[in-house]
């Protein structure tokens, strides 16, 4: 009997836009049969939401503005791969989609090394400690030299490195990659040549004369310059194993993807409070990380996007939703494939299922079988950008706030009541979100609008110890003072010295950036 804990890896991609994340995606899905034809992860994203304008930015831009999941198998085992977006305005929705995984592959371009996006995904890995390995991608074309690529990895990612394979030579020298463990010579046809070693008399009509003393020569630097690999090490988070190869040339892929197998976390315990939830758990115990509106135009529904963290799930369960205590029953589960969906009967710790609803279920919360548990680490970040949304037609002032909201939900934007004046501020984390947020409210709501300027940049929740100290600084910065979708008081401030001084006089009142729901 096969353990379907043990059987499943979570994970996730990141990369800086352009690294070949979605090369990559496609070809992993390929290998495990998910997909038969390159190029059709971008194209079902297509289709699916093709009459939408936010599928215009996302093909304008060339991004991918949402994340989502899909499952694969191969050679018994069950891979979760989990898109994260490549924009950094939207870092928000990457954060939360990586509180779900239990470990991330990291796509580096073999001539531009760690770039400010990888960099930023990298950092919040580290707060959870997710293992990482690392894919070093297009060493068909002219790179840096390998020392190079990983002592730039250990040097600012303060990471050990460990090259499991090395490529002979790069761009148009390349030969082919050395595996050190297999002993084995990939050549870039794709043929596989086993050796008894770099010694071996065979290497020599397989490889020019100058790259094979290149190779042996930098493969004896790299036995003395990098760690051995250590699984303990790596699952720990303080090693990465550095693959090179070759996304579009399906080239190295393979070794990555043994390695995503061999060595890869299955789901691991999950901080919670009282307790963090180990997978073994016989109760079901799972939290949402991301809402989707109108994935379906036709219809208003959400999907709200779970992990299971324990327990065996089955259709038609009952689920408490710990925040409020209601018990929802789950009789239409989604499981995401490459190419469709699929009811889901069964689901195990490390899947993600889909649960269409209709706006009941929001970001951070935790469903179980009974138990208030609560899972942490899913946050709101306090907003960069702040705007009043003007109307173009005032009589849409209800259609205006049912989309403003679902989209507060979604996580796509924050809403912030004012305790003064009626009119709602929106506060988003990038720049290229509220874009996305006009031409949502233009197509899925027929809401015609545009921005206005906020009389403050900064927003921050409070709190206090006391709550008379809270209410009285409430009551004395009424204009500054707002309500968040779930009645948490949040002060907005004109700019960043205006909140430092506001903060260096009231030291009984905290001011946060980020906020968990509770
Ligand atoms: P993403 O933005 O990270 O998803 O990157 P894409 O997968 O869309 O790749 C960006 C560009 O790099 C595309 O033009 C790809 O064809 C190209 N690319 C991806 N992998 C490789 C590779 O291994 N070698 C070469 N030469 N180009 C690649």
């Amino acid at each position: 009997m096969t353990d379907p804990v043990s059987d499943r890896r979570t994970f996730a991609i990141i990369s800086h836009p352009d690294a070949g994340k979605t090369t990559l995606t496609e070809k992993l899905l390929l290998s495990g049969g998910a997909i038969h034809l390159a190029g059709e992860v971008k194209a079902r994203g297509a289709n699916r939401r093709a009459r939408s304008d936010w599928m215009k930015i996302e093909q304008q831009r060339g991004i991918s503005v949402t994340s989502s999941v899909m499952t694969f198998e191969r050679k018994g085992l069950t891979f979760n791969l989990l898109d994260t977006p490549g924009h950094e305005d939207f870092s928000e929705d990457t954060y939360r989609t990586l509180t779900a995984v239990d470990s991330a592959v990291m796509v580096i371009d073999a001539a531009r090394g760690i770039e400010a996006q990888t960099r930023k995904l990298f950092e919040v890995c580290r707060l959870r400690d997710v293992p990482i390995i690392t894919f070093v991608n297009k060493v068909d074309r002219e790179g840096r030299d390998p020392f190079a690529t990983l002592d730039e990895i250990a040097d600012t990612l303060a990471l050990d490195v460990v090259p499991m394979n090395w490529p002979v030579g790069l761009g148009g020298q390349h030969e082919g990659l050395w595996d050190f463990r297999e002993q084995s010579l990939t050549r870039p046809d794709g043929s596989l040549h086993r050796l008894a070693g770099l010694d071996d008399p065979a290497l020599e009509g397989l490889l020019s004369a100058e790259r094979l003393e290149a190779l042996r020569e930098e493969t004896e630097l790299a036995a003395i310059g990098y760690p051995e690999f250590d699984v303990a090490e790596y699952r720990a988070g303080s090693q990465t194993p550095v693959f090179f190869g070759s996304a579009l040339r399906e080239y190295g892929v393979e070794a990555l993807i043994e390695a995503l197998a061999s060595f890869a976390p299955p789901p691991r315990p999950q901080p919670a409070t009282p307790r963090a939830v180990a997978p073994e758990e016989p109760n079901v115990a799972g939290f949402v990380f991301k809402v989707q509106a109108n994935m379906n135009p036709q219809h208003r529904d959400r999907i709200a996007f779970m992990r299971i963290c324990s327990g065996t799930f089955r259709r038609g369960m009952k689920l408490k939703q710990v925040q409020t205590g209601k018990a929802i029953a789950i009789n239409s589960p989604i499981f995401f494939f490459a190419q469709d969906r699929e009811i889901a009967d069964t689901a195990f710790p490390g899947d993600i299922i889909g649960i269409p609803n209709h706006g009941v279920l929001r970001v951070g919360d935790t469903l179980t079988e009974g138990e208030a548990i609560t899972f942490t680490g899913i946050p709101n970040f306090a907003p960069e950008i702040l705007r009043r949304v003007r109307l173009l037609d005032p009589t849409k002032t209800k259609q205006l706030r049912t989309a403003l909201n679902d989209m507060a939900e979604e996580g796509v934007t924050q809403l912030f009541k004012p305790m003064i004046g009626s009119q709602w501020i929106v506060g988003v984390v990038g720049q290229l979100q509220l874009e996305v947020l006009i031409s949502r409210l233009q197509a899925e709501y027929n809401v015609a609008a545009e921005f206005e300027p906020a009389p403050y940049e900064t927003a921050r929740w409070i709190s206090a110890d006391d709550p008379a100290t809270l209410k009285a600084f409430m009551e004395g910065k009424k204009a500054a003072m707002a309500e968040d979708r779930d009645g948490s008081p949040v002060y907005l401030a004109r700019d960043a010295w205006e909140l430092n001084y506001t903060a260096e006089r009231t030291p009984a009142v905290r001011f946060t950036a980020t906020r968990e729901r509770s």
